[in-house]
């Protein structure tokens, strides 16, 4: 018998251990042997996923959780980075992915205001990979959606409270995750119509090459009361909406300058949600002559 304690071990690599290395040389694996049914059901996920109607910033997080990559303390001990893997929430169970997401007694309201999950099971020591997998597989598009806003906001309030010691109510995340959305689903209408409307000199729309996203910006001539409404949206060359956002700022920008400055907000934009590479696209070709044309 071997004395030492138990450890996570990834067993894809001689040493146990993860590098991009052995996690691409897996990956080109699985690629190639597309027979293998759990690569089919988590590259179907994967595609599933990607494709939700959701902010990017979500999606992205939601990603490094279902690889076990946002530091919850339970994943912080397994890499021996903290010796406490306990819950800072609840104090009763280590606190993995699953848990800090989804499982923890400080949720309860939380998921009792979730009715359409009561046909999810789940347990504490599910991954949280398989959690919403099962949830894709049981629930509507839209209520996994929301499923994945709540999840957001879940991590928010349990760093909010480990952080700053700033209490978010359990009872607020759902009403705040379903005006969430409802916003993000406005917005990307609104953003939409705005670019693809019936406007008398509008263009069709073209996709970017295969592998490369688009990012078209327009700006809004600033209000009387000095707001510059700037509308960003992404998409790939399926067309496919990967991300969208509309922001207001506070200005009384002459209209080229409104418009560079949705330039730079649609750079900043697929920058932060690593949306790469991107072609820009704006109606104001004198402002894009001035900076560039693809980036
Ligand atoms: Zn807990």
């Amino acid at each position: 018998m071997n004395p030492a304690p138990d450890s996570i071990m990834w067993h894809y690599d001689m040493m146990g251990t993860y590098s991009v290395r052995s996690g691409y040389h897996l990956g080109s694996v699985l690629a190639s042997n597309p027979g293998t049914s759990g690569l089919n059901s988590l590259e179907s996920w994967w595609k599933y996923f990607w494709r939700l109607k959701i902010p990017s910033k979500v999606k992205i997080f939601l990603w490094k959780a279902c690889n076990n990559w946002i530091p919850s303390n339970k994943n912080l001990a397994s890499r021996r980075v903290s010796i406490v893997n306990s819950c800072p929430v609840c104090f009763t169970w280590p606190e993995s992915t699953l848990h800090a997401l989804w499982c923890c007694h400080s949720l309860k309201m939380t998921r009792r205001m979730c009715p359409f999950m009561d046909k999810v099971k789940v347990s504490e020591g599910d991954r949280f990979i398989d959690f919403l997998i099962s949830c894709r597989n049981l629930l509507s598009c839209e209520d996994l959606e929301l499923l994945c806003i709540i999840l957001w906001r879940v991590w928010y309030r349990r760093n909010s409270l480990v952080f700053k010691s700033a209490t978010l109510l359990d009872k607020d995340i759902v009403p705040w995750a379903i005006a969430f959305l409802d916003e993000f689903r406005l917005a990307n209408e609104r953003v939409r119509g705005g670019l693809e409307g019936d406007r008398t000199n509008a263009i069709v729309w073209q996709p970017p090459c295969f592998g490369f996203y688009k990012v078209n910006v327009d700006a809004a001539l600033p209000t009387s009361h000095g707001v510059v409404g700037i509308g960003i949206i992404v998409r790939d060359s399926q067309g496919q909406v990967l991300g969208a956002s509309a922001q207001k700022i506070m200005a009384r920008y002459p209209p080229h300058v409104a418009e560079a400055v949705g330039i730079l907000k649609g750079i900043q934009f697929v920058r932060n949600v690593g949306l790469w590479p991107c072609v820009l696209e704006s109606d104001a070709l004198s402002v894009v002559n001035l900076v560039f044309g693809t980036f």
